[in-house]
C-alpha cells in the first residue's frame, strides 16, 4: 500500500516500471527484483566518518560484510534468529527483515532497507513501511532502531504491520559506542526494550551482546581517544588498531549466561506476538494517536 496516504496499492503493471498511487499521487518504482519506495539519501550517508566507511564496505562486500563485522567486531553473542525463523514457513508465510543492511538470514525472507544495496528487496522509509495493515507474519528488527529517530513510532508501523499472532525479534543495543548507520539516537535498557513493546505479549527477552562485549566496545574507543592526544586524524586511524582487542569478546561464552550479565550487556534480544485480540490498526491509530485524527 501507498506509504504515504495509506491506499491500497493495485500494481497489475510487468515489471520494471513506475507504480503511481492512484489517490495522493506518490510515486514508487519497481525493477526485477526489488521496490524502491524512497529511503535514505547518499548525503547522509556520508555525514558520519565510520558509517561512510563502512557504507562502502557493505557496497563492496555485500553478502560478506556481516561475517567481516562479526569477525573483526567487539560482539559476541547469539541473538536466536535461526531458532526464531525455524517457527516460520517461509514458502507460505510472509517475513521481512526490516533494517536488513546487507545481511540475508534466509533467500525467502524479505529485505527491507533505506538504501538499495544488491540483496534488498524493498528500498523504503522505515518510518512508513509500505505494508498493508496486518499483512506480514514475522519480522525481524536487528540493531536498527537505535538508528530511527523514533524508535515508538516505527514498533507502532511494525505493530500495524504484523498480523494477529505475527511474531517479531528484535535486537536492541544497551552498551555500545555510538555508531552511525547513518545516525545513532537511542540505547534501552532491558525493561525499558520491554516496555517498547508493551502493546505486544513479549514471550522472551535475553541477553543477546554479553558484558565484556559492552567493555570491549568503550575500551577500544577509550584506547583511541586517550591515545590520540586530541588529534580526531589520529583517533581515526587508531580505531582500526583497537580491533586486535576484540577477540576479548569471546570471554562472553562464559559471562553471557551469568544473572547479572544484563547490567553492563552490549544488547539484548526480544520477542514478541501481536495479541491475537487486538483491535484493528485504524482503531488502534485513533485511540493512540488522537493528534493525527
Ligand atoms: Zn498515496
Amino acid at each position: 500500500m501507498c506509504p504515504k496516504c495509506r491506499t491500497a496499492i493495485e500494481d497489475g503493471a510487468e515489471a520494471p516500471g513506475p507504480i503511481v498511487c492512484r489517490r495522493c499521487g506518490a510515486t514508487a518504482s519497481r525493477s526485477a527484483d526489488a521496490f524502491e519506495f524512497g529511503g535514505l539519501t547518499e548525503a547522509e550517508e556520508q555525514e558520519d566518518w565510520l558509517n561512510d566507511v563502512k557504507a562502502r564496505a557493505k557496497r563492496r562486500l555485500g553478502r560478506l560484510y556481516p561475517l567481516a563485522l562479526e569477525a573483526l567486531g567487539p560482539v559476541y553473542g547469539d541473538s536466536g534468529i535461526t531458532r526464531f525463523l525455524a517457527g516460520f514457513d517461509l514458502d507460505r508465510e510472509l517475513v521481512c527483515d526490516l533494517g536488513a543492511g546487507t545481511r540475508s538470514y534466509d533467500d525467502k525472507v524479505v529485505c527491507v532497507d533505506g538504501y538499495g544495496y544488491q540483496t534488498v528487496h524493498l528500498r523504503t522509509d522505515l518510518t512508513s513501511l509500505p505494508f498493508a495493515d496486518g499483512s506480514i507474519s514475522g519480522v525481524l528488527s536487528e540493531a536498527v532502531l537505535e538508528h530511527v529517530p523514533d524508535p515508538a513510532k516505527h514498533v507502532d508501523e511494525i505493530f500495524r504491520v504484523l498480523k494477529p499472532g505475527g511474531r517479531v525479534h528484535c535486537y536492541f543495543p544497551f552498551i555500545a559506542g555510538f555508531h552511525a548507520s547513518p545516525h545513532d539516537y537511542t540505547r534501552l535498557t532491558l525493561p525499558g526494550l520491554r516496555r517498547l513493546f508493551h502493546r505486544f505479549d513479549v514471550d522472551s527477552t535475553i541477553v543477546a551482546g554479553g558484558p565484556t562485549s559492552g567493555l570491549v566496545w568503550t575500551l577500544q574507543e577509550w584506547l583511541a581517544i586517550a591515545g590520540s592526544f586530541g588529534s580526531e586524524r589520529l583517533y581515526r586511524a587508531l580505531v582500526p588498531v583497537t580491533w586486535v582487542l576484540s577477540p576479548l569478546k569471546y570471554l562472553d561464552a562464559l559471562l553471557i549466561r551469568h544473572p547479572a550479565a544484563h547490567v553492563i550487556a552490549s544488547g539484548f534480544a526480544l520477542e514478541a506476538t501481536k495479541p491475537l485480540g487486538a483491535a484493528p490498526a485504524s482503531v488502534e491509530a485513533r485511540v493512540h494517536a488522537p493528534e493525527s485524527a
